[in-house]
């Protein structure tokens, strides 16, 4: 057992399910759950088994909504991200009229991406066959 099954009765993780060896041959090991805080115990391979499917229902209900809670925080910080200025370093929103907050923001992007794109036209290969000069 990697994990603990809660007790049904107090909570505690401190519980113990012990599989008794077969009373005879033919007869299914039986089980035991047994909490060492107060003491409650369930007997049978069923009962038992119910209460592992039951702690297994509880914690895939717990990843769902924790996944649910996940994609809401992303979608609320996606709908964050849409009203910003399109200038990456700007922290204001857009106006309704523009992606930029002002004219400055406006500027200020078309000069970054102007000198990128003069950036990465002069680091680009000038020819791959050298360019040789057309003989007249
Ligand atoms: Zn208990
Ligand atoms: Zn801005």
């Amino acid at each position: 057992m990697s994990r603990s099954i809660p007790c049904p009765k107090c909570g505690s993780l401190t519980t113990n399910i012990s599989i008794e060896k077969a009373l005879y041959i033919g007869h299914p090991p039986d089980q035991i759950f047994a909490c060492y805080k107060c003491g409650k115990r369930v007997y049978g391979a069923d009962a038992v088994n119910a209460l592992v499917a039951a702690d297994k229902t509880r914690l895939e209900q717990l990843q769902r909504a924790k996944e649910a809670e996940a994609a809401a925080k992303a979608a609320a910080a996606a709908l964050e991200a849409q009203k910003k200025c399109a200038w990456a370093p700007c922290p204001n929103d857009h106006t309704p009229t523009s992606k930029y907050c002002s004219r400055t923001c406006s500027d200020r992007n078309a000069h970054a991406r102007e000198k990128a794109r003069k950036a990465s036209r002069s680091t680009a290969p000038r020819s791959p066959t050298g360019a040789a000069p057309c003989p007249s």
